[in-house]
């Protein structure tokens, strides 16, 4: 087993990785920025090396410095969490060189997932149902045109380098088509540093269903069953939930083997996500591989019982998986809301802040991963997502009765928050009844317009 593990992140996922490695009795090391100096990752963490100024691409994105505060404190492996270098190739590339573990899949697995182009090519060798698409990269707005007429409108523009949302645009029509093409071009470049696109069939109100992974060294690979994640704002989740309500458990086992063989078709170590649309006759389709841990690994930890972070550790540390999601012992319902420091009543505006009163909520079926306390100043420079907040229960009825609960106890004043539109939506009929889509949001919040930028 690891010496001890550097943490590469903040936020809650920092504290997540901090709490693991606790129980695995790994010492820790925490990175943070010169806007971090207060922040709890920090605090729990057994020691801790400023990496730079505030912002990210100062601090948490620069390669040199992580791997220095590695040295400089004897760690022999590093956590990269979600975001920032976590999926990162040339990152996972320079932890090798330097001798360092890092938890996570090889670079050659992040290079052949990272790049959804690429990934679909793997994905169509390996047998994987795709959506129809360009073969490749479209670079000129007449070539996206021809192929759009060919699998028929409504299509997608999206950015091969793409994440977190980005660089998507839906195009009901060929006007429309000629007038994004340019645009998610540039986005695609600013957020991705990449501008390859591609034009993909829009899939109707579809569900966003994706199947976790976990694959060791030493050739097995398994599923952990599924998340829904339809609830998203601007192709970002805001609420997910294990398992889905749409799948019989027929179609589970068959999704489930298209992950497994998703995955090796990229040769996977490690934890990921396989993340497929669910059509409204039930097909599916792959549209990409997350070669990290997840924002919604929770609720996949509350009905298997497993807890992935130490999984990841134990991998990493070359240890066998010595079981099938068939051996788990699954049960329940789980549900995560995503809580951000935006207010919904102010287009989604963020919402930073001094927090004059904490109240996380607790009692049987609550959990919150956060990185909050009373009295934290939050910083202006990063993520909005404060914390999570997971429940889980017998049934789903169960653990949507206890998230309305929960959610009434959750105290953050004075910072306005996603918390009122949680708790509407688990009050909304078509919610308790499951019958989402990735559109669904739009009932909540029907000023929504792609074109506004945050
Ligand atoms: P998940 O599928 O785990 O829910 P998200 O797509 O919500 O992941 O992204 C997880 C985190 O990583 C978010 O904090 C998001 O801001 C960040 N992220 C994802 N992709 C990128 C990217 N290309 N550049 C920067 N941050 C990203
Ligand atoms: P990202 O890397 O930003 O997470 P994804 O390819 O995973 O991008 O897509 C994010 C979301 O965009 C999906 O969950 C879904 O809501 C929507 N989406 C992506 N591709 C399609 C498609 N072909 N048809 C309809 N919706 C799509
Ligand atoms: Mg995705």
């Amino acid at each position: 087993m690891f010496k001890k593990i550097l943490v590469a992140n903040r936020g809650e996922i920092a504290v997540r990785v901090i709490r693991a490695c606790k129980e695995l009795s790994i010492p820790t090391v925490a990175v943070y920025s010169e806007g971090d100096t207060e922040s709890l990752h920090r605090k729990l963490a057994d020691e801790s090396v400023c990496i730079g100024p505030a912002p990210s691409a100062k601090s948490y994105l620069v390669i040199d410095n992580i791997i220095d505060a590695a040295h400089q404190t004897g760690a022999d492996a590093i956590h990269p969490g979600y975001g920032y270098l976590s999926e990162n190739s040339q990152f996972a590339r320079t932890c090798e060189q330097k001798g360092l573990v890092f938890i996570g899949p090889s670079a050659q697995t992040i290079d052949d997932s990272g790049d959804k182009i690429n990934a679909k090519r793997l994905m169509h060798e390996a047998g994987v149902p795709l959506i129809p698409s360009s073969e490749g990269g479209v670079s000129t707005v007449e070539d996206a045109i021809s192929i759009a007429f060919e699998i028929g409108f409504p299509v997608m523009i999206k950015a091969s380098g793409g994440g977190g949302g980005r660089g998507i645009r839906i195009c009901e029509d060929e006007a429309s088509l000629r007038e994004e093409f340019p645009v998610a071009r540039s986005e695609a470049r600013i957020a991705c540093g990449n501008d390859e696109v591609f034009v993909e069939k829009c899939i109707v109100k579809p569900r966003h269903i994706e199947f976790q992974i976990l694959a060791d060294q030493h050739g097995n690979t398994i599923h952990l069953g599924e998340r829904e994640c339809s609830v998203q704002r601007r192709f970002q989740k805001l609420i997910e939930e294990a398992p889905s309500t749409a799948l019989s458990p027929q179609l589970r086992a068959e999704m489930g083997r298209a992950a497994v063989a998703a995955a090796e078709a990229v040769n996977y170590c490690n934890a990921g996500t396989v993340e497929f649309l669910l059509d409204q006759d039930k097909n599916f389709y792959f549209i990409e591989i997350n070669s990290r841990i997840q924002v919604e690994h929770p609720v996949t930890e509350m009905v298997t019982g497993l807890d992935l972070v130490k999984e990841q550790i134990r991998i990493a540390a070359g240890e066998a998986l010595d079981y099938t999601y068939e051996d788990l012992p699954t049960r329940g319902w789980a549900i995560e809301c995503r809580i951000n420091a935006e207010n919904p009543d102010f287009n989604f505006m963020p919402s930073p802040g001094t927090l004059a009163t904490f109240h996380a909520p607790s009692g049987f079926g609550v959990r919150m991963d956060t990185h909050l306390y009373q009295g934290y100043a939050l910083p202006i420079y990063y993520d909005s997502m404060i914390a999570k907040l997971i429940t889980f229960g017998p049934t789903r009825e169960a653990a949507i009765q206890t998230m309305r609960r929960a959610l009434d106890e959750l105290d953050v004043s004075p910072l306005k928050t996603t918390k009122s539109l949680h708790r509407e939506i688990m009050d909304d009929d078509e919610f308790i009844h499951g019958n989402i889509h990735t559109g669904y949001i739009l009932k909540f919040v029907p000023e929504e317009d792609d074109d506004d930028e945050d």
